[in-house]
């Protein structure tokens, strides 16, 4: 049976393992010791019973193949090499390792308890915070900023970008922009727009450390506590020299329409780290299973004549993503990403995860397209 190991178990990399399991030897090799439900994690900031909404241990999500709980620390065409002494073979390789982002929209710790632990100090220490900054108007300092504000309402928050307004990555409707930041506003959310911050606070990201920092324009700010909300950044710096070839300099993957890293047969590459144009969303990353079996040859005939001509999955909907992601993952806030898309005036801030995932539904393939553009660039170019 063909072994296919599969580095990265996110949206994109569990999603794809589970679709496998019955018919593939499949490893899914993933350094956290669980699934981290990104979607929901800015949530779990201010509200500790969505932790449990976020982190969804491995134990359960193969029933043949297998987790290998490490970090792939060099990947060859054929071959996955977790440490000095131990390496994987494989017949097929699958490249999920998304982006990092900083805490808390994604974590470092790969253990759940030490993470939840970081979430709990971070809670405390807002409680006691009167001013907080967030350097990022982007998807998501915005989307902090209404947690922040909905849980903490004597919070006063800042929000500093080197743009002239915000969400100014991508394509974006004016109204959609107006209605977030005035509804931000009306809970004493301010703006500093215009100009980046001449230096970084000198501390790290939700500690709580009075600090005064300065605009470029000398405009003051102090705070108690930020967050940095820009800076993803793929993961793909464990490639070996013939894989390094597809990568480009801003760390993504250049793969073909069939999701194959450019130059290999049996390298394939899905989510985040691809250069496809397309938003990257949890959504998108889960959609594989179609494009799977196609590509290795598992489509049967039939299949082919019924469906018509093959073509990588990236214009698939959040209907697709719901059935492709397990069952007890996909309560939440799978695809919830939505709010990113143009929207129409009169739009809510986006607050809740949850609430968003019900308006996911039913969009065309080709607004999916506008909006996987403009959230690609705004998800990767948002520094402020
Ligand atoms: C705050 C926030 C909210 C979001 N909300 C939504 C939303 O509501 N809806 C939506 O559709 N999208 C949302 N997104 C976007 C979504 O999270 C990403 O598009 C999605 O995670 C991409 O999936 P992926 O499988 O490519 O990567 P990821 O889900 O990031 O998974 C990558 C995995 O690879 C692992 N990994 C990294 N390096 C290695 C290595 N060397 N070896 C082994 N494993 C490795 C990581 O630990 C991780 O588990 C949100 C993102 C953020 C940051």
């Amino acid at each position: 049976m063909a072994r296919v190991v599969v580095v990265g178990g996110g949206y994109g990399g569990a999603s794809l393992a589970r679709q496998l399991d019955a018919d593939l030897d499949v490893v899914l090799v993933e350094p956290k010791d669980a699934f981290v439900h990104s979607s929901a994690a800015l949530r779990a900031v201010v509200d500790a019973t969505w932790q449990d909404r976020v982190f969804f241990p491995y134990d359960r999500l193969l029933t043949r193949g297998h987790v290998v709980q490490d970090w792939a620390r060099r990947v060859s065409p054929r071959r996955v090499t977790i440490s000095p002494f131990e390496s994987i073979d494989a017949d097929y390789l699958v490249l999920a390792t998304g982006t990092s982002y900083p805490f808390p929209a994604k974590f470092l710790e790969d253990e759940t308890e030490v993470a939840i632990a970081r979430l709990g100090r971070l809670r405390e220490a807002l409680a006691r915070t009167e001013r907080v900054l967030l350097v990022g108007g982007g998807p998501v300092g915005l989307e902090l900023a209404g947690e922040l504000t909905a849980a903490f309402p004597h919070l006063h928050v800042t929000i500093v970008d080197r743009a002239d307004d915000i969400l100014t990555v991508g394509d974006y409707l004016p109204e959609l922009r107006e209605a977030v930041r005035s509804q931000l506003a009306a809970r004493g959310v301010e703006f500093l727009t215009g100009a980046p911050l001449a230096y970084p606070p000198p501390v790290d990201v939700g500690i709580h450390h009075p600090f005064t920092v300065e605009t470029t324009t000398r405009v003051p700010i102090e705070a108690q506590m930020w967050f940095r909300c820009f800076g993803a950044r793929p993961m793909t710096d464990y490639l070996d020299e013939d894989l390094a070839a597809a990568r480009r300099p801003d760390g993504r993957l250049r793969v073909t329409d069939t999701l194959n890293v450019v130059g290999q047969d049996r390298v394939f590459a899905i989510g985040d780290i691809t250069d496809l144009p397309e938003s990257k969303r949890a959504s998108v990353a889960a959609t594989t299973r179609r494009w799977w079996r196609r590509t290795s040859g598992t489509w049967s005939t039939a299949d082919a004549r019924r469906r018509g001509t093959p073509r990588h999955p990236s214009g698939s909907c959040c209907r697709w993503a719901r059935t492709a992601v397990p069952r007890r993952w996909s309560g939440t806030a799978a695809g919830a990403w939505s709010w990113g898309r143009r929207r129409r005036p009169g739009s809510r801030v986006p607050t809740c995860s949850a609430r968003r995932s019900r308006r996911c539904s039913g969009e065309s393939d080709a607004s999916r397209a506008r909006a996987h553009r403009s959230l690609d660039a705004a998800r990767i170019d948002d520094d402020p």
